[in-house]
């Protein structure tokens, strides 16, 4: 990305540009709006937080949502569809799974790295008219007035330029700055745990199988990507992360292997490998005034149920429905009223809510050691094979079409 435009008054500035702002700009884009991405790290730099090394698991409403904004065949060109999801715990036998065919879908989901997603984003917003990408660039202060938002960008020149706008997006991720100035409090929680990722190759094809294992330590996903390797999310106890990262190759392995067992034979060629600290993280307001929250500034999640991408997809089709509806009149057409932020913000509470609860309870019931918890997580494995209909629930929430549905989620184009 480089930096463009020299416009200083648009409809709406995104600040972020990564997984979930340079999404918005992109579904925005049949409605003809000016539109700034600002975007603090250049575009191919090695720090880029957000189009990184990890994989991350498409569901099906995200799916949809690429394919109204015409991107789904440049995207699944370079993603791993998933056609079973197999649940299990360690130290107890027996597994949960749930398969593509039974729910009548063709994939469960797709499973994409992150930079490849990226370029493929990052690419269709160059090419897009009427967005002014504004990077590397900062949002460093802003100011909501009941006429406009202003935003102060330091764009590593002498001078700071201030751009203005009638709506302002924090899509800065979960620690963002831009939230704070907002005024909006989130709530935030150490798991006390990191998540390592990298990819390896297993000995037995993966076959668009996906796995999650949940260990004594916290939960262990491996994940089908391309070349037949297997992405892993292994999650450790902050305590033992830095010796779990220095291990060499091998030792890694051993220790992988021994927490997921031999279901795909052996592993090894582990390729590189990152970690990420934990926290759950919960904005206590979505808007303040002619300003909204998205994606992970909105809500960070704990990976288990490998949702925070596709709940931030859904803020974002939710938002441009609102914009959508508001701009069929041209009359009285202001992105950052606070009708639309409220309607916004009512629309939005539940799913988050509902997500933030079921991805902590998760993680609280496989992470713990009490007797009534491991009793209930026995009772849920079993309900989750034997109660008929609840893998079908279970299988629509993973894939974002529980609830009332924006047109984006449902694959309808915004015009
Ligand atoms: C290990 C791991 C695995 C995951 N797997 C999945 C998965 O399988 N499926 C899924 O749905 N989700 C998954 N997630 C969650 C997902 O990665 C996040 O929800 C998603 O990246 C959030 O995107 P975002 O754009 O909101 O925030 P971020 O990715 O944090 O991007 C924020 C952007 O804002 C920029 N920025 C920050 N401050 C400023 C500023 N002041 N001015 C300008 N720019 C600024 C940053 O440089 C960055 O580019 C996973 C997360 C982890 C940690």
């Amino acid at each position: 990305m480089s930096s463009s435009g020299q416009h200083n008054q648009y409809d709406i500035v995104i600040a972020g540009g990564g997984m979930i702002g340079t999404s918005l700009a992109l579904a925005l884009a049949p409605l003809g709006l000016r539109v700034a991405v600002v975007e603090a790290v250049a575009r191919r730099a090695p720090g880029q937080p957000s189009f990184d090394d990890r994989s991350t698991a498409l569901s099906r409403s995200t799916q949809r949502m690429f394919e109204a904004m015409g991107l789904w065949p440049e995207i699944v060109a370079a993603a791993t569809r998933i056609s079973s999801i197999h649940v299990s715990d360690q130290g107890r036998f027996g597994f949960s799974h749930i398969e593509a065919e039974e729910q009548g879908v063709e994939a469960l989901g797709y499973v994409v790295i992150n930079r490849v997603l990226g370029g493929v984003l990052q690419n269709a917003l160059e090419r897009q008219a009427g967005v002014d990408i504004l990077c590397p660039a900062r949002i460093m202060a802003i100011e909501l007035g009941p006429e406009r938002a202003t935003a102060t960008v330091d764009t590593g020149t002498d001078e700071h330029r201030n751009i203005t706008c009638s709506l302002l997006v924090a899509a800065d991720g979960a620690n963002s700055s831009v939230r704070e100035m907002m005024g909006i409090t989130a709530r935030q929680q150490s798991y006390g745990q990191r998540a390592v990722i990298g990819n390896l190759q297993p000995e037995k094809a993966i076959d668009h199988r996906a796995f999650e294992r949940f260990t004594e330590q916290g939960p262990l996903a491996l994940l089908p990507v391309a070349d037949d390797r297997a992405g892993f999310v292994w999650t450790v106890s902050e305590s033992d992360a830095e010796r779990v990262m220095a291990l060499d190759d091998d030792a890694f392995i051993t220790e992988l292997q021994r927490e997921f067992g031999y279901r795909l034979g052996s592993f090894s060629r582990v390729g590189k490998r990152a970690s990420y600290p934990l926290t759950l993280s919960k904005a206590l307001r979505l808007t303040a005034t002619r300003s909204v929250l998205v994606g992970n500034a909105a809500h960070g999640l704990h990976p288990v149920s490998a949702q925070g991408f596709n709940l931030g997809m859904r803020d974002v089709a939710a938002l441009c429905d609102c914009i959508a509806d508001a701009r069929a009149d041209a009359d009285t057409f202001d992105p950052g009223a606070p009708r639309l932020l409220r309607s916004y913000a009512d629309w939005r509470r539940g799913d988050q809510k509902k997500l933030v609860r079921f991805t902590d309870g998760l993680v609280h019931l496989f992470g713990s050691e009490r007797r009534p918890l491991r009793a209930a997580r026995g009772i849920g494995m079993l309900a989750f094979d034997l109660v008929p209909g609840i893998r079908s629930v279970f299988a629509k929430h993973t894939m974002g079409l529980a609830g009332r549905l924006p047109r984006l989620s449902r694959g309808v184009p915004l015009k």
